[in-house]
């Protein structure tokens, strides 16, 4: 097989057998004599997928009864927007905790329908770390506290056992790039976001995770579309779904499931994180650029200090199909995204790969 090793930040690596499972089944699904793709969203062969699929992530992620699940088009982006737009209900107050590009972004747009203030960042050290709040960092009546559970572009991540302290707040999270990759309580948050295309799917559906009481409250003129409580009502169905990416997120999340469920896999998403992040530590080329203890467990960020040599690797890793180590444009040097689906070989052969480059080129 010609396939290389994909560290691609989004869209992603998918697991193999879930592509596997979906190039068996693309001609004839289910024995329905057609593809998912060519299905009507309101057939009972889609509304099994989709039941299927909904069902399965409730399991892996224990979602309580009072939460409704949805799966939405418009990317992690257009939660921007409906985030605010849904929750700024009683005064208009939201607080964001800047830690990032993607926080930045929901913060700037949340601006433009209330109040919204950053309570916290990390902007003063280049998003390098995870800014320490207290219960008084927030107003004591903001509708919604909002955070970036895993930092996509500047490799850190909230640990889920030391979430900020808001009291009986809101807290909402955008989990775009560590969505089923770490254990979370859902019950600490009130709204739970993430685009596919990171952990679980292909670009195209982001699914949203809210507590009933918080849908219901969108204002009058809310285009129809971004008001979450149509979506809970119709079972995702208003309008026609994403049906082909919401049949891969839920092959994704039986495949999770076989992995022994996400307990399973946080544990080899630590093992594995540790494994890269060990082999920079114990480099005298490659540095980390986050505070170790905030380091992501999906995105690991690194440079050389040196542009030029940061090219030259991600060239020559490239010519040995380890593709796509580019750091986001923004920040330049290294990231190698290993979500979920990176098997221990890919990381293996990174790790003897920048043990190489750094031989050849001392
Ligand atoms: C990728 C990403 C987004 C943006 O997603 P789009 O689907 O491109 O709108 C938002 N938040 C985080 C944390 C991301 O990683």
């Amino acid at each position: 097989m010609d396939r290389v090793f994909n560290f691609s930040a989004g869209p992603s690596t998918l697991p193999l057998e879930v592509l596997e499972k979906a190039q068996a089944e693309l001609l004839n699904a289910n024995g329905s004599g057609m593809s998912v793709m060519e299905m009507s969203h309101r057939s009972q062969a889609f509304q099994d997928i989709i039941d299927q699929a909904e069902a399965d992530l409730r399991d892996l992620m224990n979602i309580p009864d009072n939460y409704k699940v949805m799966f939405l088009q418009g990317g992690g982006t257009l939660q921007f927007s409906m985030v605010p737009i849904n929750l700024l209900r009683n005064s208009r107050k939201a607080d964001y905790i800047v830690t990032g590009n993607w926080a930045k972004k929901a913060f700037e747009e949340a601006q433009k329908f209330g109040d919204v203030v950053a309570a916290a960042s990390s902007k003063d050290r280049n998003f390098a770390y995870i800014p320490k709040t207290t219960r008084e960092s927030f107003r004591p009546d903001a509708d919604y506290v909002y955070i970036t559970t895993n930092n996509t572009i500047y490799g850190t991540h909230w640990n889920y056992k030391a979430l900020p302290d808001v009291g009986d707040l809101t807290l909402v999270a955008d989990q775009s790039s560590n969505f089923l990759a770490e254990e979370c309580n859902v019950t600490d948050f009130g709204l739970i976001y993430a685009g596919a295309q990171k952990n679980v799917g292909p670009a195209g559906v982001t699914i949203v995770i809210a507590r009933e009481d918080l849908l219901g409250h969108a204002p009058e003129n809310t285009p129809i579309y971004l008001d979450y409580k149509i979506h809970a009502d119709k079972g995702s169905m208003y309008n026609t779904p994403p049906c082909w990416s919401i049949y891969i997120a839920g092959l994704t999340f039986q495949w999770i499931k076989k992995q022994g469920g996400v307990a399973a896999i946080e544990k080899h998403n630590i093992e594995q994180a540790k494994r890269l992040y060990d082999a920079i530590d114990n480099s005298k080329m490659f540095k980390g650029t986050v505070d170790p203890e905030d380091r992501s467990l999906m995105n690991c960020t690194f440079v050389t200090g040196d542009a030029d040599l940061d090219k030259k690797f991600i060239a020559e890793a490239k010519a040995n199909g380890l593709v796509n180590l580019a750091g986001h444009r923004s920040v330049g040097g290294m990231r190698a995204s290993i979500y979920n689906a990176m098997p221990d070989e890919g990381v293996d052969a990174l790790i003897a790969f920048m043990q190489k480059f750094e031989t050849e080129n001392k």
